[in-house]
């Protein structure tokens, strides 16, 4: 198609996933994509709003995490792996390093409890001078959607996992919540600060920080900002040692456990897997999965999808070589989705053989257990020995035709929404 709308969706998806936010309006339909930063992003900007972190550089390469090392001129430094995924303390890169050498890290894989089972790629380490830290308390500041404002979430108990305090020691887990035209209130700070932990000037100081991370809060619009660990030094410094700040593009959050919100585990890891295999994933909230190979093919397939009542749940695009181990990554993926009630798979074989596809989705979607209709879309060399391949599969596939066919049956087997 050559219609504006479908145009301007082209080059969002061809460069970047994160435009199709901007362009979501006029399909009607919203992204769920989050926007995390990493560590060194989040730090900079807090410490652009006054808040306490170490002083650091970022490196992408173990020359220049030697510089940073002399400029930095510091006692002890620490080096910190920037990828989205908490628990990097006790990662193991696939350098057999367990933390320490800049040339061990960049460019290796680090798995931690919070990413895929092979880790995620490091492209940059953070280089910072190292402060000892006497005692470990968690801070965070969330957009809780039941209260419909700003909460002030914290535990004397910090460094560890947030959702493993809640469950195991909920009595250590306080709250705040702060009106947003009132803004935070000094009795709220410092109470927040008493609860933490802090104690003589120290909780001036913690309020002082805390009152810091709700500017930026408000100042930068996130649906979340925490630090853990929100820490003290033997010195009786406030720093922050770690920072995490997520944007939500349409703030739509769970209504009560506002813990529940911190899905990481579905949402990064999504990101992260797919790029692993070379797809491109981006989350919507429609219930149709689209698994296509080409931006022009997801484009085309998004406009006929709207054309006939539906709305996409998400795309995965397969570029332009297509392997087996890549499509059943994809069927993982698409299928993790608990939105997704109808998959429409529409994939053109100019390079790639049918067959080959047809056998890599019958495969995958045997081990995986396919529970939701599909319907596929095949065009281009084989096409025949891949139809009769999914045909004879005995799995819930439906060949059709052409594009068309393919969104009508596909909507035809979704709730309307
Ligand atoms: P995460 O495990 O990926 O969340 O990474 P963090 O930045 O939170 O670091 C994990 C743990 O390493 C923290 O809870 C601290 O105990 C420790 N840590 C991080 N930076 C420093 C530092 O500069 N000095 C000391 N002494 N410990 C640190
Ligand atoms: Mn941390």
């Amino acid at each position: 198609s050559s219609s504006p709308r479908s145009a301007k969706l082209l080059r969002a998806l061809v460069l970047s996933p994160m435009l199709l936010v901007a362009q979501s309006q006029a399909f009607q339909f919203t992204s769920r994509r989050w926007l995390n930063l990493q560590e060194y992003q989040s730090k900079k900007l807090m410490s652009d709003y006054g808040v306490r972190v170490q002083r650091f550089f970022v490196a992408d390469s173990a020359n220049e995490a030697l510089q940073a090392d002399k400029r930095l001129n510091a006692k002890e430094i620490v080096l910190k792996a920037q990828i989205l995924a908490g628990g990097r303390g006790k990662g193991v890169f696939n350098s057999g390093l367990k933390g320490g050498l800049a040339e061990q890290m960049i460019g290796y894989n680090l798995a931690t409890k919070q990413t895929p089972k092979g880790g995620v790629k490091v492209n940059k380490v953070i280089v910072a001078e190292a402060l000892d830290i006497a005692r470990e308390t968690y801070l965070a500041i969330l957009m809780d959607r039941s209260c419909n404002g700003p909460m002030l979430v914290g535990s004397p108990q910090g460094g560890v996992d947030i959702e493993e305090l809640v469950a195991s020691n909920p009595e250590l887990i306080f709250k705040e919540q702060i009106g947003i035209f009132e803004g935070i209130k000094d009795s709220q700070a410092q109470r927040m600060a008493e609860n933490l932990g802090f104690l003589g000037p120290l909780k001036n100081q913690a309020a002082d920080q805390i009152k810091k991370l709700y500017n930026v809060f408000l100042k930068v619009d996130p649906s979340q900002v925490e630090v853990n660990p929100f820490s003290e030094t033997p010195e009786g410094q406030v720093v922050c040692f770690d920072a995490k700040i997520n944007f939500d593009d349409n703030a739509e959050f769970p209504q009560k456990n506002i813990f529940a919100m911190d899905n990481k585990s579905e949402n990064e890891p999504i990101e992260n897997e797919a790029a692993r295999y070379d797809l491109k994933h981006i989350g919507l909230d429609g219930n149709i999965a689209c698994f296509v190979n080409g931006a022009g093919l997801a484009m085309a397939t998004c406009d006929i999808i709207f054309l006939n009542g539906g709305k996409p749940a998400n795309f995965l695009d397969l570029g332009g070589s297509v392997k087996e181990a890549q499509v059943y990554q994809a069927f993982k993926l698409l299928t993790a989705d608990p939105k997704v009630e109808a998959i429409l798979l529409s994939i053109f074989g100019g390079i790639v053989n049918c067959a080959i596809i047809a056998n890599g989705i019958t495969k995958a979607c045997r081990e995986l257990e396919l529970k939701v209709p599909m319907m596929v879309r095949l065009e281009g060399t084989n096409v025949q020995e891949a139809q009769s391949i999914l045909s004879s599969s005995g799995l819930p596939i439906t060949s059709t035709i052409d594009l068309e066919d393919a969104a009508r049956k596909a909507v035809d087997n979704v709730s309307k929404k």
